[in-house]
């Protein structure tokens, strides 16, 4: 028996029309840099997003099923663009611009993108590469920057105010099928190729109604999401859908992401949430440490995309900030887990579950694989690979323009959940704890250790601001951890007191203490702002650190 329900598909432009009409009021306030940002409602953000349609479509020759690509920061003509491209058809192809631009060219031509929507600000990093990028015929230019870096360039330039100005403020937003295409996001790459992940309507719209439920982000028209996470990073992890949904007023920060207009904004502002990897929250605390700022508003942080450590929680904590850690992937859209503790429990008992990365929504299903491939139980002992699977999981990479999509063996099962590389346990009650990368784990004499275990204890340490451990060969054992430290400013710790405070404070088991340490000015990141193991690893082999024996 079939039910008696409509069959309404779920598309980005019912978000979209949503928003603009019953969250009219609700705004997305743009940093500037001036002493005044700027401001628009979602009334205006889906004015604005029509009439992009109208000129994309009728001037650019946008067809449905193009992937158009953004270069931009966060800003409201980027959530323009997250809503148009989508509801006319297209799909968003969100470009990261801290990409090496060899990548960059690379995924641009994979995608075929044949529309850039660019800031102003990052047109020194695209006009050098558009002799590398035959396929874009179109470049349109948005916000403050100087164009004349685009002269005598291939592609046809527009300005962004130009191109929409003037058009109808209405769309018919076609009824699509909620399974096609809505936006694509490629993965970082630390090995290979990046590989595309292509989200759906329909992933992304049951997605972002995850995001609003209260046992994960859980905000309304009465909260201001301060937006760090850059659009580029897997949808900004939903945000800009899941606000249109809700009424969430967004704070974007544009360019300024350095701690001192972050605290800034979060003062003037007030917003009441944010979200950020944990790089972006050490230096913030840094900042405020050095030059106080009220941050009281912000009653609630998502922290997530690399593990958060246990000290830079406690330490928001004493600031009435509570960081709620989180755990996803560009392939899983990206919310896969996030850590609120159970009911009833008090501060102290809450702890343990907060430093987890938390626990499966319904729509996410999690399963922990051994090394022989068994299924293994969640008994918070076992450790193995987690796989998962669920409607905003991908289930296959994008093979390029006209190509099918590819699903390679090492990242999915033959029964199609998505291997995702991370190694952990899961307790009887549900809650994920990841010990490490599976490419980072440290196998010292058949035995394992967990960087990120080291790294957090060791940035508990009151003269630590960063550390990061990886494995590094070594004759006797195989490998064993390197452990490299950044200091905080004015701060001083040999090493001897670093390594007795892992096994005294951190409770590290002796075999598993490092002997071979490297204080550096910083840790190298990722373009997304982790911790770069591979870069580190590199260092080490070609003798760029000085490293020093115990
Ligand atoms: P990306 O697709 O670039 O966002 O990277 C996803 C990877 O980031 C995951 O597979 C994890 O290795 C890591 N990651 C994300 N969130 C967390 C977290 N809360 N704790 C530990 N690792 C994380």
């Amino acid at each position: 028996m079939y039910s008696t329900m409509q069959d309404v598909q779920l598309t980005i432009s019912r978000i979209l029309e949503h928003g603009r009409r019953v969250h009219g009021a609700s705004t997305v306030t743009t940093w500037t840099g001036e002493p005044e940002p700027q401001r628009r409602t979602f009334a205006e953000i889906g004015d604005r997003a029509a009439r992009l349609a109208h000129a994309l479509a009728e001037d650019l020759g946008v067809r449905q099923g193009e992937p158009v690509a953004t270069l931009m920061w966060n800003n409201a003509e980027h959530v323009e663009a997250y809503f148009a491209l989508p509801s006319m058809g297209a799909v968003l192809h969100t470009l990261n611009l801290r990409l090496p631009p060899e990548q960059l060219a690379w995924i641009v031509g994979h995608a075929a993108d044949r529309v850039v929507l660019v800031n102003g600000s990052l047109l020194p990093l695209l006009a050098p590469l558009l002799p590398h990028l035959p396929t874009v015929e179109h470049v349109v230019v948005s916000g403050p920057g100087d164009r004349s870096v685009l002269d005598g360039a291939a592609p046809r330039v527009h300005d962004y105010e130009e191109l929409i100005a003037g058009r109808p403020t209405a769309y018919a937003w076609p009824e699509l099928d909620e399974r096609t295409a809505a936006a694509m996001c490629y993965t970082s790459g630390t090995t290979g190729d990046p590989k595309g992940v292509v989200y759906s309507h329909r992933s992304i719209y049951l997605h972002s109604m995850q995001v609003n439920m209260a046992e994960s982000m859980g905000l309304t028209d009465q909260d201001t999401t301060l937006v760090v996470v850059p659009q580029f990073h897997v949808n900004a992890w939903g945000l800009p859908h899941a606000t249109f949904m809700t009424g969430i007023n967004m704070l974007m920060p544009d360019r300024f992401l350095q701690p001192a207009p972050l605290a800034e904004m979060i003062e003037r502002e007030k917003p009441t949430h944010a979200a950020a990897v944990p790089t972006i929250w050490q230096g913030l605390l840094a900042e405020v440490t050095a030059h106080p700022r009220d941050l009281s508003s912000m009653k609630n942080v998502t922290i997530g995309g690399a593990a958060c450590p246990p000290s830079l929680m406690a330490a928001y904590d004493r600031l009435g900030v509570r960081l709620v850690h989180a755990w996803g992937m560009t392939e899983t859209s990206p919310l896969g887990t996030m850590a609120h503790p159970p009911a009833g429990l008090s501060a102290e008992e809450e702890w343990p579950y907060r430093v987890t990365q938390g626990r499966f929504p319904a729509g996410v299903e999690g399963r922990l694989v051994g090394p022989g491939g068994e299924h293994l139980p969640w008994d918070g002992e076992s450790a193995g690979e987690l796989e998962v699977r669920g409607t905003w999981i991908a289930g296959a990479y994008f093979g390029g323009t006209g190509g099918d999509p590819i699903r390679p063996e090492d990242k999915f099962s033959e029964d199609g959940w998505l291997k995702t590389g991370d190694v952990g346990v899961i307790s009887p009650d549900g809650y994920l704890t990841l010990t490490d990368r599976a490419k980072d784990v440290i196998k010292s004499g058949g035995e394992w250790i967990s960087s990120v275990e080291l790294e957090n204890a060791l940035m508990a340490h009151p003269a630590v601001a960063e550390a990061a451990v990886v494995a590094v060969p070594d004759e006797k054992w195989g490998e064993r951890p390197l452990a490299t430290v950044v200091l905080k400013e004015g701060a001083e710790a040999d090493y001897a007191t670093l390594r007795e405070f892992l096994a005294t404070e951190g409770g590290i088991a002796k075999w598993q203490l490092p002997e071979r340490w490297a204080i550096v000015s910083a840790v190298p990141k990722t373009s997304v702002g982790k911790f770069d193991k591979k870069v580190i690893r590199k260092q080490y082999a070609e003798g760029g650190l000085d490293v020093t024996r115990l």
